[in-house]
């Protein structure tokens, strides 16, 4: 059975992270990569604000130095020039991946192969693969989604975008982050877009919900949105959906497996921000590696998810139904642009939190901290 120093079980934005790092400082142990999809595939985009350099800089598709909300008419613009958001596909990145893998023929990169099962008598670990092979490893990075199942104040963030190519769609507005439906689904839905190119612009609707919606019935919402604004007939070029979990995950490290990315809790609860986090892991992480130091799992801020919870719980609280993004509208008013960039990618300073929490109406929220401060002692 062929022995390896590090495997990587999937081939998604965490591993791939550590990967190019180990890659680009060469990290001399062997790494196996069990990836059951066939590369590259573009079935999303990582967006985000840009706070720090990361391996993946060069293949932004687009940044935007403007974004914007609104709610029921009311709508708020706010930019930085210091800290673009920005758009990455997940082919690009996928690729100088892949070119920096293919770098390295001491590692195996099993594409078209998933994990079956594992076992380990304290270390090594021997994975069994689905056509009956098997491999040893001695560490284990593991970024399998996770199986969950959400309990209030965390809700499913499903939503379902269409990358349309047409005539009458400009580039030069900005970001639009949230639009906000007057809906009366629970808890809100908002429209996100990205005005990509001229004549390409990702249309997406998202829903903040206790349990998943059907993405089927959210797509047929998008596409009456779209033919109100007469795009029905532009050509869809590539579509993206899912369910991401906002519920802060437990880290898992014990015995050389560790779950890293979404499975390892670096999506940002309140915010389902993941890429820019899995950056800074990565990081740490492939330091640790190449300094010989056991490697750092995935990290949140307690105060970050507690604030998330409450943030949460003051939407599942939050009535007339349909204007709930109201408070988030109010955010982005009152917050200075930086500080909010900050608190939406989990590196706030702690004036920026001081900054929201003046920002946001206090007996509402401080009525939601009692009641997720009690959810969480139960
Ligand atoms: C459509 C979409 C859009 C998103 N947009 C953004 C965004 O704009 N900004 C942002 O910050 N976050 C975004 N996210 C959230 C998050 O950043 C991504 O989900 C990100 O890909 C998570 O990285 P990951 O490494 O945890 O998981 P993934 O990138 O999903 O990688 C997991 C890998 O594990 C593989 N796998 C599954 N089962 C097995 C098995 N049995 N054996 C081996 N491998 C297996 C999968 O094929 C997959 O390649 C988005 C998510 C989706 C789905």
């Amino acid at each position: 059975m062929k022995h390896f120093d590090i495997a990587l079980i999937g081939l998604g934005a965490a591993t791939m992270s550590l990967a190019v790092r180990l890659v680009a400082q060469g990290y001399p142990g062997q790494v196996v990569i069990i990836e059951p999809r066939e590369y590259p595939s573009d079935d999303r985009t990582w967006c985000g604000w840009r706070l720090a350099e990361h391996p993946f800089t060069a293949q932004a598709t687009r940044t935007w130095s403007t974004w914007a909300v609104s709610q029921a008419g009311e709508s708020v613009v706010r930019g930085s020039d210091r800290t673009p958001y920005e758009m990455l596909r997940a082919s690009a990145v996928q690729s100088q991946a892949l070119d920096a893998i293919a770098t390295r023929p001491d590692w195996a990169l099993l594409a078209g192969r998933s994990l079956q099962s594992a076992s380990s008598d304290n270390q090594p670990w021997t994975l069994q693969l689905d056509n009956g092979s098997s491999i040893i490893a001695d560490r284990v990075f593991d970024s399998r989604p996770p199986a969950l199942t959400l309990e209030r104040p965390w809700v499913w963030q499903s939503f379902v975008g269409r990358e349309l190519v047409g005539p009458g769609l400009t580039d030069d507005s900005p970001v639009r982050l949230m639009d906000f439906l007057d809906d009366e689904a629970p808890l809100l839905t908002f429209v996100y877009e990205l005005p990509i190119a001229p004549g390409r612009r990702l249309i997406e609707l998202t829903r903040f919900a206790p349990q998943r919606p059907s993405l089927s019935a959210l797509g047929a919402q998008l596409d009456g949105i779209l033919a109100d604004r007469g795009l029905a007939n532009h050509a869809i070029d590539r579509e993206e959906s899912s369910h991401l979990p906002m519920a802060p995950i437990a880290p898992y490290n014990r015995e050389g497996w560790m779950r890293v990315g979404t499975a390892g809790g670096s999506m940002r609860p309140a915010t389902g921000y993941a890429f820019h986090g899995i950056q800074r892991w990565a990081d740490q992480c492939a330091d640790d590696l190449m300094a010989g130091r056991p490697p750092c799992a995935p990290s949140r801020r307690r105060t970050m998810d507690w604030l998330d919870g409450v943030f949460l719980e003051s939407l599942w609280r939050h009535t007339p139904a349909g204007s709930a993004g109201k408070p988030f509208v109010q955010l982005f008013d009152r917050t200075p642009a930086e500080a909010m960039v900050r608190f939406l990618m989990s590196r706030p300073h702690i004036s920026d939190i001081a900054h929201i929490l003046r920002s946001l109406p206090p007996t509402p929220m401080l009525r939601a901290a009692l009641a997720h401060s009690r959810q969480a002692m139960d």
